[in-house]
């Protein structure tokens, strides 16, 4: 069989590897829309959001024009320590699915922080020390980009401040000790250390913090402490740019072998991994070079993409920072307990959210048990067992390859493994035992978010 040529694992030798990243925003006609200043509505200049981010992230930021960015050598050098990542044929899968579809996936989960999380959080504290900065702050839900930016900053030297809501803090003492390895301090937020939090806890007495929230905190300690600065995991252009390593690999790694994607299908949080993941094969569909099927995919629990308003939001809870065109629900939408904790936020990445409504991807909504159903079946026929979040992906990976059985389509489906679940052993255990709920949220209630959404003109 002529497929056989195609190893297991395609790898990239180290001069394969990306020297820049790429950005999709160059190529797109429609660009994404500015941040706005939560207090007066006009863009985010550059000076505004130096305030918060560090110079050279700021000019990535706002840079729609530059489809190639340099990856600086001292970057390419940590990247070498776990990438390239591994493009896996998934014989295993398509054997057990006995589909004719050819399946591959893309996997994130070789470093200590076992998610995509690294590829950004480096380059973050790269700039950030290149730019003399004593340290950064940030938020963690679930806790991968608190650990991944703790890698990141000890490896260069920077002090690491981590705002971990505090369910999670609680709920996920070995992420916390992970980060703590790494020499992060950790505190559970809404703490009584920013004005934010004091406001917080004296509001809801009690409150186990939400994303939102701890995003304000961590935006308010870099502000108020001199020589640190904000960095955020997803979301932002910035990330997306710096995640363009995982598309560029897989680009490369598929064009060695002659290989042409019909599919590409990626989980969806704040869209920091589908967009890199799609990025370079979007920006040939931008360029009218070739076609691709893109799908975003998303709890059923928070379903920006298909049920969202796209529609200028705020990104925390406490106002702070600027406001983004995305697809959102609300800024005070808080979903129901889901057990993937990298896709419970409320908006969307502004890049992924102007594709997605000029009509150049689509999205899916799935349930939490078929879900962790998938999650099951792919660890058990291709061993890594993964995270719930990339789990999305692999759900619709086997729906998309189980269709081609029915119709003998011989369709190529590449999708994003974005990490391992090793850390989200109580979902597990939920879903062996049961009690895994599929709360899908109700019109009425999306209604009452959306309403409060602000007004823009
Ligand atoms: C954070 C995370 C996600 C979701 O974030 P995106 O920015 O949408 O990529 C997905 N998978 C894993 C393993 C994560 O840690």
């Amino acid at each position: 069989m002529a497929e056989n040529k195609i190893p297991y694992k395609i790898y990239l030798e180290e001069d394969e590897m990306p020297k820049a990243w790429y950005n999709v925003r160059a190529d797109m006609k429609n660009k994404p829309a500015p941040l706005l200043n939560p207090g007066t509505h006009q863009p985010m200049t550059a000076e505004e959001l130096g305030g918060v981010f560090c110079a050279d992230l700021v000019a990535q930021e706002l840079d729609n024009d530059n489809a190639y960015i340099e990856i600086p050598q001292e970057i390419r050098d940590f990247y070498k320590m776990y990438r390239p990542s591994p493009l896996v044929r998934a014989y295993c899968l398509e054997e057990k699915l006995q589909t004719p579809a050819k399946i591959y996936y893309k996997f994130e989960g070789n470093n200590t922080s076992g998610s995509h999380k690294l590829n950004s959080a480096i380059a973050q504290a790269y700039y950030a020390k290149k730019q003399g900065l004593k340290g950064v702050t940030t938020e963690t839900g679930a806790g991968q980009w608190g650990t991944a930016l703790s890698m990141a900053c000890s490896y260069l030297g920077l002090d690491c401040k981590v705002y971990m809501v505090k369910v999670s803090y609680e709920q996920k003492p070995f992420r916390r000790e992970v980060m703590r390895v790494y020499g992060a301090s950790v505190t559970p937020s809404p703490s009584m250390e920013t004005e934010i939090g004091k406001k917080i806890n004296a509001e809801h007495p009690g409150t186990t913090g939400s994303l939102g929230c701890a995003i304000s905190e961590a935006v308010e300690a870099a502000v108020k402490n001199p020589g640190y600065r904000y960095v955020l995991g997803s979301v932002l252009n910035q990330v997306l740019l710096h995640q363009s390593v995982i598309g560029l690999e897989t680009k490369a790694a598929l064009d060695k072998y002659g290989i042409k994607p019909d599919m590409i299908i990626g989980c969806a949080g704040g869209g920091s991994n589908l967009g890199g993941l799609i990025s370079p094969f979007m920006g040939e569909i931008l360029r009218g070079e070739a076609d691709y099927d893109i799908v975003a995919v998303e709890p059923a629990s928070c379903p920006s993409f298909t049920r969202g308003k796209f529609a200028y939001d705020f990104c925390d809870t406490g106002m702070v920072c600027p406001l983004a065109k995305m697809y959102t629900l609300g800024s005070d939408f808080i979903p129901s307990a889901n057990h993937a904790g990298g896709l419970r936020y409320h908006g969307m990445s502004p890049v992924l959210s102007q594709l997605y409504d000029d009509g150049l991807m689509r999205a899916v909504s799935v349930e939490q048990t078929k879900v962790f159903e998938a999650a099951e079946q792919f660890a058990r026929v291709e061993g890594i067992l993964p995270a719930p979040e990339s789990s999305h992906a692999i759900r619709v990976a086997i729906d998309e390859a189980l269709k081609c059985k029915e119709t003998g389509e011989e369709k190529t489906i590449v999708f994003g493994l974005t990490g391992t679940g090793y850390f989200d052993m109580v979902a597990y255990e939920k879903f062996h035992d049961g009690k895994m709920d599929d709360y899908i949220p109700t019109d009425e209630e999306l209604a009452k978010y959306a309403a409060k959404l602000p007004k823009i003109d």
